[in-house]
């Protein structure tokens, strides 16, 4: 019997990695549930591809038989009794619900979703906990320590390396940087995906994100997780133990590799889609410190995530603000961390113990993000 997968943001980068590594895999795992924000059209196709027992629209459903609508639609879709996997590949806070409702339904939830886990990791870990349920990590560099681990306790841990690309302002002049366009920003040097994480790969605030996923991923403290900047993409992390021996996983940058391999772990089955490894054409392998000065938000996030608390949360929202106020012209790209440092610097970080907490700082960050950034 085959495995039931729900892809929630089905329409996105994620999702449509996704459903490529599925169709491939077809004998093994069914889409039972696809679900959308905005992309009607999109998700259509989809839908009429794989024949779901379940489509959910948050914004523009039609009110058919079968058919979710509004926000809701995101957690019918995730606790679903036919779902045991629930790919979450939503950007940003929307995705929170979905994920700690399959958790506490005991279901595996492959995560891409970072920024939730950043707003609410105590949270999310006592659903899993209280549930049965289990995080798995899409994003590369946790896939990558996962299958590093290969099953060994975090006791036997002594740091993590995550790799970062750099972005696509890696050498260019402060200033410059300052005043860069949304085309810019947008071009990543190694990656193609959604613009959010994109202009976060940009700022380097997408690695303050992933040092923080890694904190409540592989409980380790965040003097164990170190960021080096290497900008091929082609070792996604380093994982050291405590004998001091290092593993790395490699491979040319796709999605598809740990998508799969959230979809089967512990086990690996043959996929014959992805590019396979060949040391010569990766040819030159560099690394570099992180530049602080370069990266000022990134920064930021780290401090917020030594603050603890409602602080990550508080980060993750200001920069989802600040992004969205920079892709649509109304701040420079230097603005982006200048709004979340004002947001930090007023932000008194408390117990991110509920969910009514959380939601309460997010929604507080936010609101002093717009006014700092219309100042
Ligand atoms: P995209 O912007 O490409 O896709 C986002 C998806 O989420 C779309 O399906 C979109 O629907 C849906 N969505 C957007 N807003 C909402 C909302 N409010 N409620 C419900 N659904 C919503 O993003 P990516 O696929 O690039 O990224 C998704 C997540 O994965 C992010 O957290 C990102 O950090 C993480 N990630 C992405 C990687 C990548 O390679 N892309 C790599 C590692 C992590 P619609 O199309 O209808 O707007
Ligand atoms: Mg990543």
């Amino acid at each position: 019997m085959s495995v039931g997968v729900a892809v929630l943001g089905s329409t996105g980068s994620i999702g449509c990695s996704a459903l490529q590594v599925l169709a491939r895999q077809r004998d093994r795992f069914r889409v039972v549930a696809l679900t959308a924000h905005s992309n009607a059209e999109l998700l259509e196709r989809q839908a009429a591809e794989w024949r779901p027992a379940y489509v959910g629209i948050v914004n523009g459903g039609k009110g058919e038989a079968g058919r979710g609508e509004g926000a809701a639609c995101l957690v019918e879709a995730a606790t679903r009794p036919d779902v045991r996997i629930v790919v979450n590949g939503i950007v940003g806070a929307a995705g929170l619900e979905a994920t700690l409702a399959a958790l506490k339904c005991g279901k595996r939830v492959a995560l891409a979703n970072k920024e939730t886990l950043v707003m609410a990791g105590e949270l999310v870990t006592q659903a899993a906990r209280q549930g049965g349920g289990e995080v798995i990590p899409v994003d590369s560099e946790h896939s990558a320590v996962l299958q590093c681990l290969a099953g060994r306790p975090s006791g036997e841990l002594a740091r993590l390396i995550l790799t970062a690309s750099g972005g696509p302002f890696r050498n260019w002049a402060p200033e410059r940087v300052a005043a860069a366009s949304p085309e810019e920003a947008l071009r990543h040097p190694t990656w193609r995906m959604g613009k959010k994480i994109t202009v976060d790969s940009a700022t380097l605030v997408n690695k303050a994100l992933e040092v923080i996923e890694a904190h409540f991923l592989f409980d380790v403290t965040y003097d164990q997780v170190e960021v080096v900047v290497h900008p091929q993409s082609l070792i996604h992390a380093f994982v050291e133990f405590v004998d001091g021996s290092v593993l790395a996983q490699v491979g040319f940058p796709t999605m598809e590799l740990p998508i799969l391999y959230a979809l089967t772990h512990p086990e690996r089955v043959p996929d014959g889609g992805v590019r396979r490894f060949d040391p010569v054409a990766a040819a030159t392998l560099t690394f570099e410190p992180v530049s602080d000065q370069s990266y000022p938000a990134y920064r930021l996030g780290r401090a917020a995530a030594r603050s603890g608390g409602t602080a990550p949360a508080a980060f993750n929202a200001a920069n989802e603000v600040a992004v969205e106020l920079f892709l649509d012209g109304t701040i420079r790209f230097g603005r982006i961390a200048e709004v979340i440092d004002a947001v930090l610097a007023v932000h008194r970080p408390s117990d991110a113990g509920s969910l009514a907490e959380v939601l309460a700082a997010d929604a507080d960050a936010r609101r002093i993000a717009r006014e700092a950034a219309c100042s």
